[in-house]
């Protein structure tokens, strides 16, 4: 179960609200399709804006991975996204 109910994956919304790439902010629900780069793909790159609102996000990076703070989702780390 998720710990607080932030990810609840693949809602459907109108155009132009999202969801959105998280490493280059493109408008996926409004049909905008990317290319990640190899280090995007294998997740070693920060993904630097919110996939719910596609703000960007502060980044830092720690020595175990990175935390992500969206100003309106509050904060992501690497550790959560990757959870195994
Ligand atoms: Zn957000």
């Amino acid at each position: 179960m998720p710990a607080n109910g932030q990810k609840t994956g693949s809602r459907r919304r109108p155009r132009g609200t999202g969801p959105w790439d998280p490493w280059t902010g493109a408008d996926l629900g409004a049909g905008e399709w990317i290319s990640h780069s190899p280090a995007q793909e294998a997740g070693l790159d920060v993904p630097r804006y919110c996939p719910e609102c596609g703000r960007r996000r502060t980044v830092q990076v720690t020595p175990h991975g990175w935390t992500a703070v969206c100003p309106r989702h509050g904060e992501t780390s690497s550790a959560e996204s990757e959870q195994r």
